[in-house]
């Protein structure tokens, strides 16, 4: 797996200080190996790797990173930077209503679907839709339209496979003209693979439309012949953004990559399930982490690079692996860290799923205050206490609690309070052992 790729190459390049020719040629087999398992097409590949190799080389390794680190950083930052570039893409609406967003792709890509899904999305910013099918070979297509068109409370606009695309999707603009809609969606057939007849068709649709959006959908999941797709799709048509569907799959998604380097559009929404509300705007920060298989832990890593200390983190990690049991001292210690990390709801959102069992809690600007007034409280509370009662917190009765909470300047309440968040971390700890976030921190350690 990529994971254990770039963690073997952090570990290999240990002790060096600067990325050179030398030690960057290693790196960047692996970064290359890493690419092609997440299906990213090889000349794509290739591309990247050399605008990384001139970003890269003789950048001076700061603070307590290894040319690894550095290099992986390097990687992730010209990854985002490359599936963003421009940044959060919107539709563009700004025309004579109504306007026409053109679907196109293969059959399967999730056209349909993402109609519906986008006719929803345009609802929740107050405007009127309507939608048609242009699949005129499947009169279920059809009928999918419509169902999946009313569960996104919008109008569709009937069509029959006895009538022409162009004539079908003519007659809705009229439609939607006459009835004041300001987005007309127009769904079209795909075919399981690129074939002529169907280019002609929807290069016909498109100069009869004159869309002010042509959406490119495509599969994550599709793999290494995502690049062919959309040379055919770019080749036929001016594509104003693309659609990535099916990123709720186990895929790492480099088709984001490839189509966004071989089309030059942006990629300007991610499919995450096959409900209605399953759209996303595509987050290029966030899907680099997924490319490059690693989670937000990536995010992670920089925090724990910016301020925290490794040694201590590592003592930890050394703790909770032999098994011996996680005290309030180290409690103490994790929290201090937490302070350099930009506190605790900061750590818990750049955590991967898996390690905060499936669900990431949604904090806000307003909780990270209060989580950082509470680190540094707490602190001072464990700091009222003996070093035998941070070894040993069940001795903490009531009365002990009463001096601590006396020496710290705060509430019993508060003194229990900590108490429970220090077991519930001591929940976690256990869940982690072996497999966790300090191992994670500990082999990206260096
Ligand atoms: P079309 O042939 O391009 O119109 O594709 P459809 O819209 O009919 O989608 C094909 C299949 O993919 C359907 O079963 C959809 O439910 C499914 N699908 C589309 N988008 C997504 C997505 O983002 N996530 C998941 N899980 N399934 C999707
Ligand atoms: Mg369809």
């Amino acid at each position: 797996a990529l994971s254990e790729r770039l963690s073997r190459l952090v570990k290999t390049m240990r002790g060096q200080a600067r990325i050179t020719e030398d030690n960057v040629q290693d790196m960047l087999r692996e970064v290359r190996m890493a690419l092609l398992e997440a299906d990213v097409a090889l000349p794509v590949v290739r591309d990247f790797i050399a605008r990384v190799k001139e970003k890269a080389l003789g950048q001076e390794v700061v603070g307590s990173l290894s040319p690894g680190q550095a290099l992986v950083g390097v990687v992730h930052k010209e990854l985002a930077a490359t599936m963003g570039a421009g940044g959060v893409a919107e539709l563009n609406l700004a025309t004579q209503p109504p306007a026409v967003i053109l679907m196109a792709g293969l059959q399967g890509a999730g056209k349909t679907t993402t109609t519906a899904k986008l006719a929803r999305h345009l609802i929740g910013r107050k405007k009127k839709v309507l939608t048609v099918s242009g699949d005129v070979y499947r009169p279920a297509a059809i009928e999918q339209l419509k169902t999946v068109t009313q569960q996104a409370g919008a109008e569709w606009f009937p069509s029959q496979a006895s009538d022409q695309p162009v004539d079908i999707a003519l007659a809705a603009v009229d439609y939607a003209k006459k009835h004041y809609f300001d987005v007309l969606l127009v769904d079209t057939a795909g075919r399981l693979a690129i074939d002529e007849a169907m280019m002609a068709e929807i290069r016909a649709l498109h100069a009869a439309l004159n869309p002010i959006e042509t959406l490119f959908v495509v599969d994550a999941m599709q793999g290494q012949d995502a690049i062919n797709v959309a040379k055919a799709f770019k080749e036929a048509l001016p594509l104003t953004g693309i659609v990535l569907t099916k990123l709720d799959g186990d895929s790492r998604g480099g088709a984001a990559l490839s189509v966004r380097q071989v089309t030059g559009a942006p990629i300007k929404f991610a499919g995450v399930s096959e409900k209605i509300d399953g759209l996303e705007l595509f987050d290029a920060e966030r899907h680099a982490g997924r490319v490059l298989g690693m989670g937000d832990i990536l995010a992670l890593v920089e925090q724990v690079q910016q301020g925290v200390d490794l040694q201590a983190a590592q003592k930890l990690a050394d703790k909770v692996k032999s098994g011996s049991g996680f005290d309030l001292e180290d409690f103490l210690s994790q929290i201090s860290q937490m302070k350099n990390m930009g506190g605790l709801s900061g750590l818990i959102d750049k955590l991967p799923a898996q390690m905060t069992g499936g669900k990431t809690p949604q904090l806000g600007a307003a909780d990270m205050d209060r989580a950082e007034r509470d680190v540094r409280r707490m602190e001072g509370i464990i700091r009222s206490m003996t070093p035998l009662e941070r070894r040993k917190p069940e001795l903490l009765k009531a009365s002990r609690k009463r001096r601590i909470a006396a020496g710290a300047g705060v509430q019993v309440q508060e003194v229990n309070r900590l108490l429970n968040q220090f077991e519930q971390m001591q929940g976690m700890m256990k869940k982690m052992k072996g497999g966790g976030m300090m191992k994670m921190m500990k082999r990206m350690g260096g």
